[in-house]
């Protein structure tokens, strides 16, 4: 069916601005590592997509190698982006990542400028867009020096390939300060980070959060949810269906935990009395205190995307909350 966009999509969600460019980001975005490949359902995958946009939702992020078989993410994402959005793409922020193997021999991962030119080349073709919005770095390649990758970068960039480019988790701040210099001495429009962000991963709190916020960069706080496991969905058993149940990605890692799964139960118990579901509740404190520009979530409904969305009805704590949950992540 044609699809149009809803009037209302910018009414409600929360744009929060990204200081280095003044590009602003929705509070919440999707990501397309799961549910979204050319294994996974169509309709569905097409229908999360559509709800997402008419929810506000502007930054849809992509990779490379996201989907089975690797690039069917972008593919995916493209399709819709022919039959639906054609029209909206000046509304999207369309992100996409190089530096995990894509392709066999030596140029088919890292950090080179061989390996950043030709992944973005297929991805683009992928899409079916010319350029990308945020093009970021996936992994950090020891093998590469840092001036070899930003060179990269900045080619794609001045061909028009590429609006903006980012580091992802890897990117530890000691190496992002380097990049930060030498992305300025290139005149490279380097503005964001993505790392693991959430109350049972928080290890972007000791430097990275301060060394971003200094430089005016947009800091994506992704799998927010850790995977699933900070929602209501495991208190009792593994549903079926589940990310955990398929065994993808790391979800298992964190419910496998009793202690964990303790904290989910007290967790769960403060979202309730703020009248939020654990989703919300873990997306609103990944954007406590302008910590997150924007909290990057996945979803294998529409109902997730839904429910993940309204957190923004209730964004604020108490301090008591937040020592609270303090209490309980110290346990
Ligand atoms: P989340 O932590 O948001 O986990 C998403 C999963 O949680 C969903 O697939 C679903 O699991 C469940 N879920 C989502 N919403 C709800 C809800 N409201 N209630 C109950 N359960 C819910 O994030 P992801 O791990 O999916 O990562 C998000 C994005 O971050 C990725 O798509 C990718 O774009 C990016 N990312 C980047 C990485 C990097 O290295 N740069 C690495 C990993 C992710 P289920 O399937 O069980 O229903």
């Amino acid at each position: 069916m044609y699809y149009l966009g809803d009037d209302a999509r910018y009414e409600s969600m929360h744009y929060n601005v990204c200081k280095k460019t003044g590009l602003k980001l929705p509070a919440v975005s999707l990501g397309m590592w799961q549910n979204f490949g050319g294994k996974d359902n169509y309709e569905n995958a097409r229908a999360i997509l559509l709800r997402s946009f008419d929810l506000g939702i502007t930054y849809f992020d992509i990779s490379n190698n996201y989907g089975m078989p690797k690039g069917s993410a972008e593919e995916t994402f493209g399709r819709v982006l022919k039959a639906d959005f054609a029209r909206y793409r000046d509304e999207m922020i369309i992100t996409t990542k190089v530096g995990y193997d894509m392709w066999q021999g030596p140029y088919g991962a890292g950090g080179t400028r061989k390996h950043i030119i030709a992944s973005t080349e297929q991805s683009l073709r992928r899409i079916g867009i010319d350029y990308v919005d945020v093009l970021y770095s996936h992994r950090f390649d020891a093998d590469t020096p840092l001036e070899e990758t930003i060179a990269a970068f900045d080619l794609l960039i001045r061909q028009g390939k590429a609006l903006y480019i980012g580091f992802s988790t890897g990117y530890s701040a000691k190496v992002m300060e380097q990049i930060i210099e030498i992305a300025s001495r290139l005149g490279t429009p380097c503005a964001f980070h993505m790392s693991r962000y959430s109350m049972f991963n928080r290890e972007p709190e000791a430097e990275l959060q301060t060394l971003l916020h200094g430089n005016g960069y947009g800091s994506i706080a992704f799998s927010p949810l850790a995977e699933g496991a900070l929602t209501d969905k495991y208190l009792n058993g593994i549903p079926a269906e589940s990310r955990a149940s398929k065994n993808a990605g790391n979800t298992t890692k964190y419910i496998s935990e009793q202690a964990k799964l303790e904290k989910v139960v007290q967790l769960n118990r403060i979202a309730k009395g703020r009248g939020q579901s654990l989703a919300q509740l873990a997306i609103a404190w990944v954007l406590r205190e302008g910590r997150s520009q924007s909290a990057l979530v996945g979803a294998s409904r529409v109902s997730q995307i839904e429910d993940s969305v309204a957190a923004l009805n209730r964004l604020d704590f108490s301090s008591e909350e937040l020592e609270a949950i303090e209490c309980i992540l110290r346990d």
